[in-house]
């Protein structure tokens, strides 16, 4: 391969880790916060859990403090029926006990069914509760997990600066030049791969004769229309030369013939 086609393709990878590896601690601060808000929506759940509970555990005290007066009442009324002097009196004084016994069997009811709600609720409070720990756990850990990836990303920062620096130095400066003037206008991205006859980025068709010179790695070929530097992964599936020299009895072509694409005149 062209010494400087091998070190424009590194520096497009280490481009290419570079703007990924900003981008992943860019996004680490609002991972953060989501994490913040996981925890605080748990917490949000246990003290919503704790004052319902404390409301029904509040409204019962009050039902059973009129619980209280109305069964007191209700031990005077019967104390006074005894001194009633008269039938009118008498029949009043019953109406005022059955009143007050109405209500004590009420009160007592709902008092009953305070205690299930408590019940209910208590066990509402552990849910909430354990559900809290097990978030704070799991958010902990995922904070802990976003430190050690910001520090590897820095890390590999830093080893990318230094790297790009030393290969820089390594590559003809009409390469580097073309590179960084690629670069400049295609976002970045100046040497891409080129694969099935096609740029991989922009997806144009290369012509065939231009493909099977981007298959030899021996030039510096530019896409005709996206203009980026194209190549030919050699770790990849051998390519297929595209049909356009006759036959030059390759070696590197272990494909057997049955394989051949159909021929397209397009
Ligand atoms: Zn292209």
């Amino acid at each position: 391969m062209l010494p400087d086609l091998e070190r424009l393709i590194r520096l497009q990878h280490l481009d290419n880790a570079t703007v990924e590896a900003r981008r992943t601690v860019a996004a680490i601060p609002e991972r953060m916060t989501a994490l913040d808000d996981r925890l605080h929506a748990s917490r949000a759940r246990v003290e919503d859990a704790r004052r319902e509970r404390e409301e029904t555990q509040k409204s019962r005290r009050e039902v059973e403090k009129r619980h209280g007066e109305v069964q007191s009442r209700l031990t005077r009324f019967r104390d006074q029926l005894m001194g009633v002097k008269t039938n009118k009196e008498y029949t009043a004084m019953q109406h005022e006990i059955a009143t007050a016994e109405e209500e004590v069997a009420r009160l007592e009811d709902t008092i009953l069914e305070r205690m299930l709600q408590t019940d209910e609720l208590d066990a509402a409070v552990d849910a909430a509760e354990r559900g809290d720990r097990g978030e704070t756990e799991a958010v902990e850990r995922e904070r802990a997990e976003l430190e050690t990836l910001r520090a590897r990303m820095e890390t590999e920062l830093t080893g990318a600066s230094v790297e790009r620096a030393r290969l820089t130095e390594s590559i003809g400066p009409a390469s580097l030049r073309l590179f960084e003037s690629i670069a400049g206008q295609r976002r970045g991205l100046a040497v891409v791969e080129a694969r099935n006859g096609h740029c991989t980025v922009c997806n144009v068709r290369l012509r065939p004769q231009v493909f099977n010179q981007i298959l030899l790695n021996t030039e510096l070929i530019r896409c005709e229309s996206c203009l980026r530097v194209l190549y030919h992964d050699p770790n990849r599936a051998p390519e297929r030369p595209a049909e356009e020299p006759p036959g030059d009895g390759s070696a590197n072509d272990p494909a057997p013939p049955g394989e051949r694409p159909p021929g397209n005149r397009s």
